[in-house]
């Protein structure tokens, strides 16, 4: 998903060479902290997000690509790696730079014409230009072009790369190097308007344990953290839904709704459309089941939990006498047989349609809560 973000006032190009040439001389130190350069300090005044320092392939010392790097575009998400390779506890700037040297010749040898990633963190905190073109692909800050990569098969064309020194099944990045991670993501996620719930760990499309269980159990707060750097919301919020509250004592064709419902979660109770004592035992009973707080009281966080399952055509099940059940109480001639045929399937999309869904038929959390309001 892409989002509109702050997007850095565009430096004349002329200005950004030299301004590229100055982020060759890499320090870990100076991450997330703009360098004070007239170019910089121009840009950091409008931007949320300053340029991190990132080592040329020039300044590592990069041999040159075998083939012609292209650039695609624009990027639609930022995938996560680990190297898996050794938790070294040297972190010189000497070993950044080896370390990004042996990537390119890994990536060699499996016929790459270049190193596969776009960007390198070291366990120093050093961010590094992967392949050639990616500091060029950051561009003037509106650029939307990146090298194509090789470091995600199906993924490539669409996705910016990290590599992360390290291996992280079990063990954590260093501070250093997840501090850089989370300044590079921010401006990455600036200059392309992408937005934190695009950054992906790698074995999220592929199968592979990269970038290891440890790892890929943070990618929430690495989300968060870039969430923060952005000033946007953290995480973007789920869209709010409606739901009517039912507890003992209230009646009506909501209540026979839930009752359907709760006798389809597996449990049996009497459907009369009245909340006595039996319902309520019975909803303390599924929020239990869902680690909900059990107070016996039919809220969103039960409706969702979900107590209203989503429901479609040639389904034939007490959910769907709870959706036939609403439909009648909504005014739709349906029979509550308990059987989603095509009748069912009409006053569905005549109902959705009616209230601005998406008239697909298909009864999930936006139309239950509206059957429901
Ligand atoms: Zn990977």
């Amino acid at each position: 998903m892409r989002r509109l973000v702050t997007v850095n006032a565009a430096p004349a190009l002329g200005r950004r060479s030299l301004l590229v040439g100055a982020l060759g001389v890499g320090a870990a130190g100076a991450l997330g902290v703009a360098k004070a350069t007239p170019s910089n300090a121009a840009v950091a005044a409008v931007a949320a997000v300053a340029r991190p320092t990132i080592a040329s392939c020039a300044t590592w010392g990069a041999q040159p690509a075998t083939g012609t790097v292209s650039m695609t575009g624009p990027p639609q998400k930022i995938l996560v790696h680990h190297t898996a390779s050794a938790n070294t506890t040297d972190y010189s700037q000497a070993a950044a730079y080896s370390l990004a040297r042996n990537i390119q010749q890994w990536h060699f040898a499996r016929g790459w014409i270049d190193s596969g990633q776009q960007f390198t963190i070291s366990r120093g905190g050093y961010a590094m230009e992967g392949r050639h073109r990616s500091i060029e692909g950051l561009g003037s800050g509106s650029s939307t072009v990146f090298p194509l990569g090789a470091h995600c098969t199906g993924q490539n064309s669409t996705s910016i790369g990290i590599e992360n020194e390290g291996t992280y099944t079990s063990a954590l990045p260093t501070t250093a190097q997840w501090n850089a991670l989370v300044t590079l993501c921010a401006y990455l996620c600036q200059t392309y308007g992408l937005g934190p719930e695009d950054i992906y760990g790698h074995r999220d499309f592929l199968d592979t344990d990269c970038p290891g269980d440890a790892f890929y159990a943070k990618l929430p707060q690495l989300r968060s953290e870039v969430a923060a750097r952005l000033g946007t919301s953290n995480p973007p919020p789920a869209p709010t839904r409606t739901w009517p509250t039912l507890q003992q004592g209230t009646s009506g064709f909501r209540v026979t709704t839930a009752q359907y419902l709760l006798r389809h979660s597996g449990r049996s109770l009497t459907v009369d459309g009245a909340f006595g004592s039996g319902t309520k035992a019975v909803v303390v009973s599924f929020q239990q089941s869902k680690g909900l707080t059990a107070d016996g009281v039919i809220g969103a966080a039960t409706w969702e939990a979900p107590l209203a399952v989503t429901c479609s055509q040639g389904q034939t099940s007490d959910a769907v006498r709870g959706v036939q059940t609403a439909l009648t109480a909504q005014g739709y001639a349906v029979s509550v047989d308990g059987v989603f045929g095509p009748g069912t399937a009409s006053a569905v999309k005549s109902f959705q349609t009616a209230h601005a869904l998406d008239a697909d038929a298909v009864v999930g959390p936006n139309t239950w809560s509206r059957l429901l309001a």
